[in-house]
């Protein structure tokens, strides 16, 4: 397995800009999810890897080697990179064992060398007894993990995944992504992993990249993207909560920053002495008997076990989990604990 690096690449269509000046590198081994809104450019990105579109600007790179830049475009065959969509794309007429053996068959390799790398492949993604089916006879989960199975037979330096889930229903989405991590500690492979689904990325990848309109907005790990959003659509993008203005009200230190905001004075976590925002993750909103802070419940929500308040403060509106159920239009008391504060770099 290789890194795979992005250097200021860019990609125009006619009338849009798909990306504009990615900077990113996919460690060797490394899990990234790519997690943005539709249309934001994810799929671009990986169709610019995978080699099926060639960038407009900038240098794609596999390990020390350039797949595509100014001067030289490797054709998608000759990358060593897999890919995984949505739609499995498999052969019907084919066996299992049969789809998952088609890359080694193009490539001349035959015998037992490819009778082995099948039966790994297949071992690799739970398939060993569904060698013989027929993808009709198959569950969409079972489907997916023999495009997976596909794929990894070639070796592959890099593996891209575009919404790979994005098909199957809530509950196999969720022992889908299980596999996906148990075969990616396994393999080791640098996996590249698109969704719209934040929950997907947070609980799949070591590192995060956060996409708008063509850019990259965060890359990180998912407990910083949580905790620490460089801007407002990071933080409302990422995880539940709200994002309100502040100001600064004293000196930053090491412990971070008093702010002004929803009227009081708040002890924040931050880096920068001017922040423009505040993130206040429904944990940073404690109700409080004797809080400082009054504010009416105007949703009550069950979400398993705890109920989520939305809460109307005089100019505001945030968000609380609580153990115990409230009432709409009952007034609480609340306190709020060391949100993080940020300047957000398009104010
Ligand atoms: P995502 O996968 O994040 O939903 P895409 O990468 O598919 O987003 O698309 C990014 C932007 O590029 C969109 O505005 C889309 O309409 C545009 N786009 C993608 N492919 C093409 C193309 N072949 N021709 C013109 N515009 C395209
Ligand atoms: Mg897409």
């Amino acid at each position: 397995m290789a890194e795979l690096i992005f250097s200021r690449v860019s990609k125009r269509f006619e009338g849009t800009t798909a990306l504009n000046d990615i900077d990113a590198r996919i460690g060797s081994g490394e899990f990234v999810a790519l997690l943005g809104p539709s249309g934001c450019g994810k799929t671009t990105l990986l169709r610019l890897a995978a080699g099926f579109e060639a960038p407009t600007g900038g240098e794609i790179r596999l390990g020390q080697r350039v797949l595509a830049s100014a001067t030289a475009f490797v054709p998608p065959e000759d990358r060593n990179i897999g890919i995984v969509f949505q739609s499995y794309a498999l052969w019907p007429h084919m066996t299992v064992a049969g789809n998952v053996a088609f890359p080694l068959e193009v490539r001349g390799i035959s015998g037992a060398e490819r009778a082995r790398r099948v039966a790994e492949a297949l071992e690799l993604t739970g398939l060993s007894a569904y060698g013989a089916r027929f993808p009709a006879q198959l569950s969409g989960g079972q489907r997916q993990r023999v495009a997976l199975a596909r794929c990894l037979v070639a070796e592959p330096g890099a593996v891209l995944l575009d919404e790979p889930l994005a098909n199957l229903d809530l509950a196999l989405r969720a022992s889908m992504q299980e596999a996906f991590a148990a075969f990616h500690r396994r393999t080791g492979a640098t996996m590249l992993y698109v969704t719209h689904d934040q929950t997907e990325a947070l609980a799949l990848a070591d590192r995060v990249a956060v996409m708008r309109e063509g850019r990259i907005r965060q890359f990180d790990a998912p407990e910083t993207l949580y905790a620490r959003p460089r801007d407002c659509f990071v933080a409302g993008f990422v995880g539940d909560g709200a994002v309100i203005g502040c100001r600064a009200a004293g000196p930053l230190t090491r412990a971070g920053l008093v702010v002004e905001a929803l009227g009081q004075r708040i002890e924040a976590r931050g880096d920068d002495p001017a922040p423009t925002h505040l993130c206040l993750r429904p944990e940073d909103v404690v109700p409080d008997p004797d809080g400082p802070l009054t504010a009416r419940v105007s949703a009550v929500r069950y979400i398993g076990g705890r109920f989520r308040l939305v809460l109307e403060t005089e100019a505001e509106t945030i968000v609380t989990v609580s153990p115990q159920r409230a009432a709409l239009g009952e007034l609480l008391r609340l306190r709020i604990r060391h949100p993080w504060a940020f300047r957000n770099p398009d104010a």
